[in-house]
């Protein structure tokens, strides 16, 4: 008998609530701050059932959330006490049609799966870089990857997706079909529905690029930021970078550079010359498989950590304001409780910025991207309290360097941020998506008016 007797028969996917022997697999997440006890996870297998698990929701008043790789670590995709859609389960996929170089990607699939299967056919498209991140949540968001640098973002390259809305509605959302959907929800992220099917534009891709881990110790950390400057000035459409600075699990303090160039080892090694130049500690970049590229980071962005992360932008890498963030991650890693590093996200941007900002909802800036996170062990709210504090306390440090960046683009990049959850995330929506906003709020009075989609950035509708 189905756990949710009053559930639609004609649904073909599984039925999670507290009472099944796999609930509490089903409401993991990546952080293991971001579980919540929903009432129901229904793992859907399609969009007719995507559209009646809306449907069912909204009929008994339950609040939905949105499951694709379970990453957002404040929660955007839990829910306590509401229906689960988690279409990881079954729909992740990536189905390629070689001839026309596109990627039909399931609403539910990772990064892993759509880089796998495209690179069987010598193809690639701009995805996340650690490959089990939720294509969705990622793309809907932005999406930074390191092709980036050669064809923007990973929304950039959406062709077209089918998106079940709050009435349950299945559309097509792309150029010609319900244009201004299209446009909404590729920045708008959970919005104006669920998305159970991308169309992505894919590209030729070599088989082998040069990337790994390359580590500096702290001693050079001047030249380091002087190098990348004047690299940075510069850099080209098959380079990029992220650049962490963080104490190793060996307690070594140290700047970590995933390095990447998109050709043979012998390039890449001439490209970052500098870099190599002023010696690193450990020197892994070699080349590999491209489709090993966004695993690197994997084995330090494990699931089951306490985590919590907020972006902010920097108008270019400056020396003062790096070392004393730094000196300050170092003397917060040796105390106990939450553990903070920054990631200094060097993806070259002139193809982001090139698209007119106004083919998607997504607000663009010429700076790079800085990541801070704290991790921590013990799930308590102390220790989310206390990373919170840290990285806040990290971003105002990264922010001074900046101080004529526009409060828009200090807010840094949207899929970073952990308020997209709180109480204050409404009031922030408008700063998120900045000139975008009054657009958008159109948008949610056509698509849902009654705030069904609320967890990440609720748009307000308009009057
Ligand atoms: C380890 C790690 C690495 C990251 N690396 C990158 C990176 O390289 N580049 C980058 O740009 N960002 C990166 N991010 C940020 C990432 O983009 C966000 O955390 C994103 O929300 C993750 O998407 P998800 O599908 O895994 O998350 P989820 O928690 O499943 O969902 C996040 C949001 O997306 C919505 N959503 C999920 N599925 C759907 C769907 N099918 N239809 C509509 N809405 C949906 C949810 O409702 C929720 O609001 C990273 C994050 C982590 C934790």
């Amino acid at each position: 008998m189905s756990p949710v007797p009053d559930f639609p028969p004609e649904f073909k996917g599984d039925l999670v609530t507290p009472e099944s022997a796999d609930y509490e697999e089903s409401i993991k997440r990546w952080a293991v701050n971001a579980k919540r006890p929903a009432k129901i996870v229904a793992f859907v297998k399609d969009a007719a059932d995507i559209a009646l698990a809306i449907k069912y929701a909204r009929t008994h008043n339950l609040e939905i959330a949105i499951k694709c790789g379970g990453h957002h670590p404040a929660g955007a995709s839990s829910t306590d006490g509401g229906l689960v859609i988690d279409l990881h389960r079954y729909m992740d996929y990536a189905r390629i049609d070689p001839e026309k170089k596109l990627g039909y990607v399931g609403g539910g699939a990772v990064w892993e799966t759509v880089d796998k299967a495209a690179i069987a056919h010598g193809l690639a498209t701009v995805g996340g870089t650690v490959n089990h991140t939720g294509v969705s949540g990622l793309t809907l968001g932005g999406g930074y990857g390191f092709l980036s640098s050669s064809y923007g973002l990973a929304l950039d390259n959406v062709l077209g997706a089918t998106v079940i809305t709050a009435d349950g509605s299945i559309l097509t959302a792309n150029e010609k079909e319900n244009p201004d959907l299209f446009w909404g929800i590729r920045g708008g992220g959970s919005n104006f529905g669920v998305i159970s099917e991308f169309v992505f534009q894919l590209y030729d891709q070599r088989k082998t690029v040069f990337a790994g881990l390359v580590i500096f110790p702290p001693t050079v950390l001047k030249g380091l930021v002087a190098v990348t400057e004047e690299w940075w000035k510069t850099a080209g459409d098959k380079e990029a970078m992220i650049q962490i600075a963080a104490v190793g699990p060996d307690h070594k303090p140290g700047i970590i550079i995933v390095i990447f160039y998109n050709g043979s080892e012998e390039e890449g090694r001439a490209v970052y010359k500098k870099f190599f130049d002023l010696g690193p500690v450990a020197d892994m970049a070699k080349e590999i498989p491209y489709e090993v590229l966004n695993s690197l980071q994997n084995p330090v962005a494990y699931h089951g950590q306490g985590v919590y992360q907020k972006g902010v932008a920097h108008k270019k890498p400056d020396y003062e304001t790096i070392q004393a963030a730094f000196d300050r991650v170092v003397e917060l890693c040796e105390k106990p409780g939450p553990n903070p590093n920054i990631m200094f996200e060097y993806f070259p941007l002139h193809k982001v910025v090139a698209k007119s900002g106004d083919t998607s909802a997504f607000r663009r800036d010429p700076y790079p991207s800085v990541l801070v996170n704290a991790f921590w062990v013990e799930d308590t709210e102390e220790n989310l309290k206390l990373g919170k504090e840290i990285v806040y306390e990290m971003c105002a440090m990264i922010k001074k360097s900046s101080p004529e960046l526009s409060a828009e683009q200090q807010q840094g990049y949207g899929n970073y941020d952990d308020e997209a959850v709180s109480k204050v995330s409404a009031n922030k929506a408008a700063l998120v998506f900045g000139k975008y906003y009054p657009r958008l709020q159109e948008l949610k009075k056509k698509y849902d008016p009654d705030m069904v989609f609320h967890k990440w950035f609720p748009i307000t509708p308009a009057p």
